[in-house]
């Protein structure tokens, strides 16, 4: 069986969670409480804020998710999404025909 977790920024399922410290602990984030990232998000939210921006404005899921800088990453991930089901059901109608 394999065992899905939901990551806490995209909500989407996956395989594999990393822990967030959502204040860094080089900012003193060490007893801050942690979020569940899948890989893509984390390794985002890193790429696009310094661990400042983090321990300043960002140390909740909630003010992340709503920061204009991540918005066009979320964009991308429903488009994805979107793309990968319209691709199944081009597949089911494929399979259909035959
Ligand atoms: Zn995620
Ligand atoms: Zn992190």
């Amino acid at each position: 069986m394999i065992t899905v977790y939901k990551c806490e920024l995209c909500n989407r399922e996956v395989s594999q969670l990393t822990e967030h410290h959502l204040v860094p602990k080089e900012r003193g984030g060490k007893d801050f409480p942690t979020a569940n990232l899948c890989i893509t998000c984390h390794k985002q939210i890193h790429a696009l804020y310094t661990n400042r921006e983090l321990a300043a404005r960002l140390f909740t899921i909630d003010r992340l998710s709503n920061d204009e800088k991540i918005k066009p990453y979320f964009i991308m991930l429903l488009l994805l999404f979107l793309h990968s089901s319209l691709n199944k059901k081009r597949l089911m109608l494929q399979l259909l025909k035959h």
